[in-house]
């Protein structure tokens, strides 16, 4: 007994552009403004030489690294939990990822 396959709607396929994301594996930097389960996620800016990874968006209202366990892309919701602000991350013209203030 077999049955044929079901097509797959549109809206389940991946656009093209939309390349795999790459995943990091994040692990606890000492960050103690938040709850042990959640320290992973977040780090302290260490100033403008500190380099920010892709899976990494600094949180404009409180200067803290939140960290994702996967690649950022601009669209990406990300909560900062130290200072419980919502973000919305996007790319600035000089290519480099930013977090703006979700009202
Ligand atoms: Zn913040």
């Amino acid at each position: 007994m077999s049955e044929a396959a079901e097509p797959v709607p549109d809206t389940l396929q991946v656009p093209v552009d939309d390349a795999p994301r790459r995943h990091y594996e994040l692990t606890d930097t000492g960050f103690d403004e938040v709850p042990v389960r959640w320290r992973r996620f977040y780090r302290h800016w260490q100033g403008p030489g500190d380099e920010l990874a892709p899976n990494e968006v600094l949180c404009p209202v409180c200067k803290v690294v939140i960290r994702s366990r996967r690649e950022l892309r601009p669209g990406d919701r990300v909560y900062c939990m130290p200072c419980m602000s919502r973000l919305v991350v996007a790319r600035d013209p000089d290519g480099s990822l930013v977090a703006r203030v979700v009202y």
